[in-house]
């Protein structure tokens, strides 16, 4: 059935909202607007829809619209934000499976028409399954209920082998269908069966970047489900998110100095012993660590994960204002995958009301460790872990750092003697410039924050 044009036009404008939207994704203080803004051109995407003449089913739709709407609803309201990377697994996922079901349901009818639209239905069936059950694992993985990789004998050459019958039997539906639905059930099994495959093996450190992956296919899927269906919202839709996740995870490759293909296809382990770490790691207390600041000229924090699993983001605010109010300089260094997302330690340090121009990145920092008096890492391992420039054996060997290690001082807040993301040492906290202050880093800021106060 082909939508009337106001309709048409409706999705079209819906579509230029994503657009405008995704713009103001660009920038943190603009983020917020940005994510409405593409709300309202969902909003009226769906509206637009049930105006159509003629429409089944109003109902079914109505419910679908509930029962998503409203999970939807409240999971995000309840999700923690060190949880976030699984959650956009599940909704990644459920991209995917809605492509892969369109194009189920258009081969079901009957309706298919001309090969272009044939092709792009397989095409995005077999991209949207794939994503679908790939994502399904990764939402697993990181959710910690699938606890290792699955690796097969001879696993790529398998990958290859389930490929290649994937697309065999897209082809052949392309030529047959629907003829032939025993084919066309055949070709969606093994497609769902190579998200699994190609997934399971893959470990949970990589997980964040095969989410991307993921991602960027299911715009994919869902921009050719959108020209079978003439709907150019999900077209244009698709192709940003297509486009999106396909920097993203380049930039995310780029970051950890790992290709691609090394992400999918190689287990991220040390290749050998690794370098002799020299040094012994000294302790420092809350009182003295908050002296060597508030007497600092120039701190910079260094947040990381163990940041975000604290919540200490508002409390590490508080205490950035009491030494800024002490005349300190202050500024704050994000390593592009500090975290376990993109953007995770910009996201929390906005919500605790940092300012966007104390927040710097890695290329922009970098040069300023070597005149701070202070480098406070916050929950942070691996992206402060010196090893990753000379450690040849090393997972992280190659991948940029924040140069903490530059600092006069510097000072590390961590729960114990626990390893970063990686599983390797960390040759910073051996330096005779470094000093350990063990705990939790919520209360561990709450309680530099007293003496900071008490000092002034
Ligand atoms: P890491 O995971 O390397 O280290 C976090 C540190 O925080 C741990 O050593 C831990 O030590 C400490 N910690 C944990 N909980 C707390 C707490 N409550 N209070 C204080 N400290 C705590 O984090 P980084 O941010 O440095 O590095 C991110 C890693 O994630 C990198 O290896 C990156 O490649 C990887 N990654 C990131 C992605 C992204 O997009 N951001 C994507 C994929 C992977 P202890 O247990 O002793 O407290």
């Amino acid at each position: 059935m082909s939508a009337p044009f106001y309709v048409q036009g409706a999705w079209f404008v819906g579509a230029l909202l994503f657009i405008f939207g995704l713009k103001g994704m660009s920038s943190p203080a603009s983020a917020r607007k940005g994510i409405v803004i593409a709300g309202y051109g969902m909003l009226l995407a769906i509206a637009a829809t049930f105006v159509i003449p003629g429409l089944q089913n109003l109902g079914l739709m109505a419910l679908a619209l509930v029962l998503g709407g409203g999970g939807a609803w409240f999971s995000a309201k309840k999700v923690k934000m060190t949880d976030m990377p699984q959650m956009v697994a599940i909704y990644n996922g459920m991209g995917g499976g809605a492509a892969a079901a369109i194009a189920a349901v258009e081969f079901a009818k009957g309706e298919m028409h001309g090969l272009v639209a044939t092709t792009l239905a397989v095409l995005g069936a077999l991209i949207g399954a794939v994503s679908f059950t790939g994502s399904c694992v990764a939402w697993a993985k990181l959710q910690g209920v699938l606890k290792k990789a699955y690796r097969l004998p001879a696993q790529n050459a398998v990958n290859v082998l389930l490929a290649i019958v994937a697309v065999g039997l897209g082809v052949t539906v392309i030529v047959l269908a629907p003829q032939q639905p025993e084919l066309v059930i055949a070709f969606f099994v093994v497609a769902l069966v190579l998200g699994l495959i190609v997934t399971l093996p893959i470990g949970g450190a990589d997980m964040p970047v095969v989410i991307s992956l993921f991602n960027a296919f299911t715009g994919l899927a869902v921009g050719f489900e959108g020209y079978v269906l003439g709907n150019p919202a999900l077209i244009i839709a698709g192709i940003v998110v297509g486009a999106a996740g396909t920097l993203l995870t380049q930039l995310m490759a780029k970051a950890m100095n790992r290709p691609l293909s090394n992400i999918l296809f190689t287990p991220m382990v040390a290749s050998g012993p690794g370098e002799a770490i020299s040094g012994t790691m000294k302790e420092v207390g809350a009182i003295d660590a908050a002296a060597m600041m508030r007497y600092a000229s120039k701190v910079v924090i260094v947040p990381g994960y163990g940041m975000a699993v604290a919540h200490a983001q508002h409390k590490v605010w508080e205490m950035t204002s009491i030494l800024e109010e002490a005349g300190v300089e202050v500024k704050f260094a994000i390593h592009p995958v500090a975290g376990r997302m993109p953007g995770h330690m910009n996201v929390l340090l906005a919500e605790a009301g940092v300012p966007y121009d104390k927040i710097f990145d890695l290329e922009e920092i970098n040069g300023e460790f070597a005149q701070a008096d202070v480098a406070l890492v916050i929950g942070a391992n691996d992206v402060v872990n010196p090893t990753a420039r000379t450690d040849k054996t090393s997972p992280i060997y190659g991948m940029p750092i924040l140069n903490a290690d530059q600092a006069q001082n510097v000072i590390v807040i961590k729960r114990g003697k626990g390893t970063g993301y990686s599983g390797v040492e960390n040759a910073l906290f051996y330096t005779d410039n470094c000093r350990m202050l063990y705990g939790d880093a919520q209360p561990m800021a709450g309680e530099i924050i007293q003496h900071l106060k008490a000092m002034s």
